[in-house]
């Protein structure tokens, strides 16, 4: 309990300050506190799918790169990697197989439309990617992640990076590995922060194409994670307070928190999180909108 007291204090700080304006993800409203994993090891398993521009196998290289990028941050201990290759598609949580079954798997996935209705892309046409978070109610623990990329409607390249300057990308594509470092944000609790102060930052919730610049974690980022888990604590850290949160969520108990896109397209109910084209003018930071 004094651990969990300490970490409110901290959290009312770091909010009030609007030093750090990064975004936890809500066990319920915003009076509620944070999900977050219990585990600092956490794997993720790329499906043996390919994707019409990117293989399976490069699928695996490029995400086990996004991860490194959370795994690398030296005030958190969290370790966030990419395990063996999976024969599934399959995502969600099966409570009835419980936790670490082979069921429930975190899995990285391409959704082609190539026929199998487990493989169409079902949201909006303009979201890069998914991903959905399950979590116990009680008590905040994440106990699965999957993240579903859409390349129905998103052709994907792994640009050719020198710097976030200088770097070569397909013309219309988008950075597979600049989308994967954003949903693994996701995957680790944290939510978009809505500061504009925050634009650069990787869980902005807004992306174009042929941008690279999320691969990189920014200071806004590396404070979410290193909060939710500090190196010297044992349980995550909660987020229970929130000054810039002004709307109330929608949640469910088992619920999607990705979905992040080019354009404003919400579900309400499925999810509330996106990652939005970059021109400004289209930017609205309404939760909940249709
Ligand atoms: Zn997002």
């Amino acid at each position: 309990m004094k651990i969990i007291l300490l970490s409110l204090y901290g959290s009312i700080l770091l909010c009030a300050s609007s030093v750090s304006a990064y975004q936890c993800t809500f066990n319920g409203d915003i009076n509620g506190t944070s999900v977050g994993w219990f585990e600092r090891d956490v794997v993720m398993q790329v499906s043996n799918v390919n994707g019409r521009e990117i293989s399976a196998a490069d699928l695996q290289g490029i995400s086990a790169a996004a991860a490194q990028s959370w795994t690398d941050v030296p005030c958190s201990d969290m370790s966030l990697r990419i395990g063996e290759m999976v024969n599934d598609i399959r995502v969600g949580f099966d409570w009835v197989k419980g936790i670490g079954a082979r069921e429930n798997k975190n899995i990285i996935v391409f959704r082609n439309g190539n026929g199998q209705s487990v493989d169409e892309w079902l949201r909006s046409t303009s979201e890069y990617a998914i991903t959905s978070v399950t979590w116990i109610k009680s008590n905040g623990r994440i106990v699965d992640t999957d993240i579903e990329i859409n390349n129905v409607n998103t052709a994907y390249d792994h640009c050719d990076v020198s710097s976030e300057d200088i770097y070569t990308c397909e013309s219309g594509t988008a950075d597979l590995q600049s989308i994967l470092t954003h949903e693994m944000g996701h995957v680790l609790g944290l939510d978009h922060p809505t500061d504009s102060s925050n634009r650069e930052s990787t869980m902005w919730a807004s992306a174009g194409l042929n941008e690279v610049k999320k691969r990189s974690l920014e200071q806004d980022d590396t404070d979410g994670i290193c909060f939710l888990y500090a190196a010297e604590e044992t349980l995550p850290g909660q987020c229970t307070v929130n000054a810039e949160r002004v709307e109330p969520a929608v949640f469910t108990l088992t619920r999607s928190n990705g979905g992040c896109s080019q354009s404003q397209k919400i579900d309400i109910v499925i999810s509330w999180l996106i990652l939005l084209l970059s021109s400004s003018n289209r930017i609205r930071r309404r939760r909940g909108d249709t």
